[in-house]
């Protein structure tokens, strides 16, 4: 866009005191609606299904016309209405940053970040209009060297830089967060897409050429996945803005951009070549967020399009939006050649150990963990594990399911690549268009008449019971046509209580208590503080070495203060009940090896 209207929505936004962590916001509304105009701030972040009332940051707030004040009426926790006034309608305030995650804003004197849900109140009834930033620095020489990084487009400002940044509506503005400081940049292309990452905080001796090429293969790989013949991204350009700390993971996807964190130690060093743990697994976020674009950026649930952000949006698709992402995110690691197929076979037991954990896996199917994600998957306690199951994993399980089931009863004719692609075409491709085929979300029926569609198959029964149902998924057969064997290669010798434990101080505290583990039946709970195992002195570290004096069958007297009261409870040894599936290639048969590299290495 080269000129917006002058009936724009025009912000102005400055960090006006580091240390007291505060972003100043001047929003001018050329033509304010005749009857007041109403004002509110977003209840939640798309992408982080939880009601965050980020209106409650707002430190101070006031409105003026002509140099005159115009009175504001609080209407609810997150709306406000200004009084008539014939405009321009300017309103200016003070906006609390301190939030170290991907969520919200945060500034001190190290950077500055925000979403614009947490900055920019949507000016009610012009949602559609351009709205406009400018982007001023803090005050001082000591900042004469930050710069700006976000995948707005400019209007008046170089690239990088403080000045002028452009949306063409509200929905775009508050997709493109914005980064401030003295980053690290590092530039990549993709079949031709100018592709960013800038990294925020120290990161001695990174190796960026290694980051750059490791990048650029996943990115390539997933514009390929979408579009196998004309390789056409579908963004002008990418950002991944990363924020390296002592210790952190998470990350939020945007149309053009994500938000990562991750801890400084995953990132590559110069002259170290080997996968660490670490950086695998921030590899793995970044094609996770970067596959975000098309799922869920473009490809969206009806009840996201548009979002509704005074309110949770309820859908019963997470476990394809998310977990189809998770399936893909490690899948394009191997198929990139960044992992070897024992490394992603390994990723998929540790998936699958964690999803049969936990007995919430048999009360909650992924389409109702995907619908109370607002009050249950992001709102975790300590019964998560016995009454939740997560959209995520199982949900990526689901994925590898049906990918396999259709490659093993199409004969390789189709995968789930071709699905995804009918999705793309379909929904996601022009969605942000002009034309008849703009905005449209998926709708949940219509979504399994598309598999079937694509496929020629009858996946009903498998959508009943692996998306509707609750029994564990039957994986061990269909990974055997792929000559992948699946085995529990529990030990029997290693005995546990079925509790997680959480150090605090020097104490071992029960996070969460197993359904039918030997703890629940003796009576523990979570929050109990373990004291002594017959009456030696538990700590937050020697509890496995107690253990280990016991053999099968044994009769322990534990100790444990609940509250302040000393309780004792009476545990019958048992081995550990965590499952320790595990999964290994098989050369042999041939025709199962053969199936498993179009599945796992299709370009070779
Ligand atoms: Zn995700």
């Amino acid at each position: 866009m080269a000129k917006p209207s002058p009936l724009a929505i025009c912000y102005r936004i400055r960090p006006l005191d580091l240390a007291l962590h505060l972003f100043e916001v001047t929003l001018t509304i050329a033509s304010p609606a005749t009857e007041g105009q109403v004002l509110c701030l977003p209840a939640w972040i798309p992408g982080s299904y939880m009601i965050r009332e980020f209106a409650r940051n707002i430190v101070q707030i006031r409105a003026e016309s002509g140099g005159k004040p115009v009175r504001l009426k609080k209407l609810d926790k997150h709306s406000w209405l200004a009084q008539p006034c014939a405009g321009p309608l300017v309103l200016t305030y003070q906006v609390y940053a301190w939030d170290l995650s991907v969520r919200t804003a945060h500034l001190d004197q190290t950077h500055g970040f925000f979403n614009g849900t947490s900055v920019f109140l949507q000016v009610q009834g012009q949602e559609a209009r351009p709205h406009v930033v400018d982007i001023l620095p803090p005050e001082g020489e000591a900042f004469a060297a930050w710069r700006v990084a976000t995948a707005l487009p400019e209007l008046k400002a170089k690239r990088y830089g403080f000045g002028t940044y452009v949306a063409a509506n509200y929905d775009e503005l508050i997709d493109h967060p914005v980064e401030m400081g003295e980053f690290a940049l590092l530039r990549f292309r993709a079949h031709g897409v100018p592709h960013e990452m800038v990294i925020t905080g120290r990161v001695p001796n990174l190796d960026r050429a290694r980051l750059c090429a490791d990048l650029s293969k996943i990115c390539e790989a997933q514009i390929a996945l979408f579009e196998p013949v004309s390789k056409k991204a579908p963004m002008q350009r990418y950002v991944f803005m990363t924020l390296a700390v002592g210790d952190g993971y998470g990350g939020l996807e945007h149309r053009a951009s994500t938000a990562l964190i991750c801890a400084r130690a995953d990132l590559p060093v110069k002259g170290q070549a080997e996968m660490s743990e670490g950086y695998r697994g921030f590899l793995g976020l970044c094609s996770h967020e970067y596959f975000h674009t098309w799922n869920i950026k473009r490809i969206k649930p009806a009840a996201f399009a548009p979002y509704m952000l005074d309110r949770e949006n309820y859908t019963s698709l997470l476990w394809l939006f998310e977990g189809f992402t998770s399936y893909y995110d490690d899948l394009v690691l191997v198929r990139t050649g960044l992992i070897d197929e024992a490394a992603y076979l390994k990723l998929i037991a540790k998936t699958i150990n964690g999803v049969m954990r936990g007995s919430g896996r048999l009360k909650q199917s992924v389409a109702d963990s995907s619908f109370d994600a607002w009050t249950k998957y992001y709102r975790q306690d300590e019964n998560a594990t016995n009454a939740v199951v997560s959209y995520y994993t199982k949900g990526s399980l689901v994925a590898l399911l049906l990918d396999l089931t259709i490659r093993q009863q199409t004969r390789g004719r189709k995968s789930l690549d071709d699905v995804m692609r009918a999705l793309w075409q379909r929904f996601g491709r022009d969605f942000y268009a002009e034309g008849s085929k703009a905005g449209q979300g998926v709708g949940e029926a219509e979504l399994e008449s598309l598999f079937d569609e694509v496929t020629g198959l009858h996946l009903k029964p498998i959508f009943d019971r692996a998306v509707r149902g609750t029994q564990d998924l039957s994986l061990e057969s269909v990974l055997s046509d792929f000559g992948v064997e699946m085995s529990n290669k529990r030990k029997e010798s290693k005995l546990a209580l079925g509790i997680r434990t959480a150090r605090e101080a020097n104490d071992c505290k029960v996070a969460s208590v197993f359904e039918g583990g030997v703890a629940h039946q003796a009576g523990l709970s979570a929050g109990d503080v373990l004291v002594a195992l017959d009456g030696l002195r538990v700590t937050a570290s020697n509890l496995d070495t107690l253990l280990n004096r016991y053999r099968n069958g044994d009769t322990i007297g534990v100790h444990a203060f609940r509250r302040d009261e000393l309780m004792r409870f009476t545990v019958v040894a048992k081995p550990d009940s965590a499952p320790q599936f595990s999964l290994e290639a098989q050369a042999k048969p041939l025709a199962a090896a053969r199936m498993r590299s179009a599945w796992l290495r299709p370009d070779q």
